[in-house]
């Protein structure tokens, strides 16, 4: 795909090299600073944003409190017709929002068009929620009384997101928070401004048709200065925080000193266990996949292999073969298995994390390197890494991210396997292939894995909207998308009422006056 072709699915969104818009135009925009897109792919500058000043911060946060009024007493299933619209206009929009994710994030174009699939289902999972925001009855203990709990709004939803998912993991938190009935501010990462832009633009069309407030709908565009604003804020009742753990523990240490909500969604350090009893044709595929996917730029992405020793050169052996085969290359060319890491910044830093792994002890199975010459001009282009190493190195222990993949050898019963596995400070995904009954539901047992994802005979990577996304530990204890995960965006309330002509008190406490 040329350039040429990638700017004409730019203007399809709305977007030009020079863009000055937010939420609600260009008049609440201070020009003092601005934020330059690059793509990783070619390097290519693709555009330039104004960012939020602090006085329009301010007139934002007011647009929405006034939005917030008029959103929260439309019915719920009408709000969901809303949402409904919104993920037609995403069905319209799929091809050209896909190509700049492919482009702005450097993640395949299938992955790109795969994350506005997942806005869409998103859109259609919550227009049936809305029609089933359903609280609990009670009978109460004392005669002609009825108790029931019923949910609320919570006001402004702040949303903080990460560079890798740079529209979906927005769009899972408002498509439930607007048919909750609150209204939405969203601080983008600052690596990709572009693409929340775009969506930006969509939904701010869809509310436009509906004779809506716009600013159901609130874009901040900047750096973290912003995100921190919106974690003191005292009007923002949830944030909602996905990123680094570096990023959750500021976010949530604001938001409680404040007594405010937060849903946080930090870095994994997920593994594969590999037993004797696995299917390795299937552990393969699942693990190539999970290791270099989106270039190991997935909070999921698999970190560790836990392998058994006895299958420990097989396994070795066989993922070597495959790491050869791998094409590295523009991830808008769907032949590429592997694109760019998002920027310089972080190829240079996954060149360090090689460096001080073997420090540690690591030994490299194969060698990770930046990538030069024809095709990789960004130099964001690197080969992936595949290390044995100790879990209880300090490197192995945090989140690098990028496409080194780790194997721990283990020996015995699988429960040693699970005890590596839960030894690290984060919780987000994990996985076991086997093919033993017994294994895999002590694995899935309460003595088992300790993460928010636990999968038998899948890789870590990936998962669906329908479930409840979100780990433990240092992943931060949030969750979003499916199951009941709407319940974070509401406030709950137990009623009592009373029909009779008594007034008896409860617990059976006598107060005669
Ligand atoms: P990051 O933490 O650097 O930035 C994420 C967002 O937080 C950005 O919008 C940034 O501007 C903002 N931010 C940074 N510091 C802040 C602060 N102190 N206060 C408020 N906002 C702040 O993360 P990244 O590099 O963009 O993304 C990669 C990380 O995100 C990885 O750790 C990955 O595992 C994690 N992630 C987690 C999930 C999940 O669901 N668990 C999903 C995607 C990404």
């Amino acid at each position: 795909m040329t350039y040429t072709q990638i700017q004409k699915h730019l203007s399809n969104l709305g977007i030009s090299d020079s863009e000055h818009g937010t939420a609600f135009g260009s008049s609440f925009i201070s020009e003092k600073t601005t934020l330059s897109s690059f793509s990783p792919v070619d390097g290519n500058q693709i555009g330039t944003i104004s960012c939020t000043s602090s006085e329009s911060y301010d007139q934002i946060i007011q647009k929405a409190q006034e939005a917030h009024i008029q959103w929260r007493t439309i019915p719920a299933p009408k709000r969901g017709d809303i949402v409904r619209e919104f993920g037609m206009a995403l069905r319209e929009k799929k091809q050209d929002l896909g190509i700049l994710v492919a482009y702005e994030m450097g993640k395949s174009l299938q992955e790109g068009l795969g994350e506005v699939q997942e806005m869409i289902d998103i859109c259609d999972f919550a227009v049936g929620l809305s029609r089933q925001l359903h609280g609990f009855t009670m009978h109460s203990e004392r005669p002609q009384h009825r108790m029931y709990e019923q949910y609320h709004p919570l006001g402004i939803v702040g949303i903080i997101s990460a560079f890798n998912f740079p529209v979906a993991v927005w769009a899972w938190n408002t498509a439930l928070a607007w048919i909750c009935g609150n209204v939405t501010i969203w601080k983008p990462s600052e690596k990709t401004p572009l693409c929340a832009l775009a969506c930006q633009k969509i939904i701010a069309q869809v509310l436009d048709n509906n004779n809506l407030p716009k600013a159901i709908s609130c874009l901040l565009t900047g750096g973290a200065e912003l995100g921190k604003l919106l974690a003191n804020d005292t009007r923002v009742a949830l944030v909602s925080a996905t990123g680094s753990t570096r990023m959750g523990k500021s976010v949530a240490t604001s938001v409680a000193a404040r007594l405010g909500k937060s849903l946080l969604e930090l870095g994994g350090n997920n593994a594969m266990i590999i037993t004797p009893h696995a299917n390795l044709q299937l552990a393969l595929t699942g693990l190539v996949f999970g290791a270099v996917g989106t270039a190991g730029q997935r909070c999921t992405t698999t970190r560790r292999i836990i392998v058994h020793e006895s299958i420990l050169d097989d396994v070795v052996h066989k993922l070597t073969l495959a790491y050869q085969q791998l094409k590295i290359g523009s991830p808008l060319n769907e032949k590429n298995h592997m694109g760019p890491l998002i920027d310089t910044e972080a190829a240079n830093h996954y060149i360090s994390t090689l460096t001080e792994a073997k420090k540690q002890g690591a030994t490299p199975i194969v060698e990770g390197k930046i990538l030069t010459g024809k095709g990789y001009e960004s130099r964001c282009y690197v080969s992936p890494a595949i290390y044995v190493a100790k879990n209880e190195f300090p490197i192995v222990q945090t989140e690098t991210f990028a496409p080194l993949l780790y194997i721990i050898p283990y020996s015995g019963d699988v429960d040693n396997a699970i005890a590596i596995q839960n030894n690290v400070p984060q919780g987000l995904s994990s996985s076991i292939m086997s093919e033993n009954l017994r294994e895999t539901e002590l694995f899935l047992s309460a003595l088992g894995s300790d993460c928010g994802i636990a999968n038998v005979n899948i890789g870590t990577s990936g998962a669906e909207i329908g479930g409840a996304f979100g780990g433990e530990k240092e992943t931060g204890g949030g969750r979003e998308s499916g199951s009941d995960a709407w319940k974070a965006y509401m406030r709950r309330q137990t009623n009592t009422i009373n029909y009779s002509t008594e007034l008896p008190l409860a617990q059976g406490i006598k107060f005669n006056i």
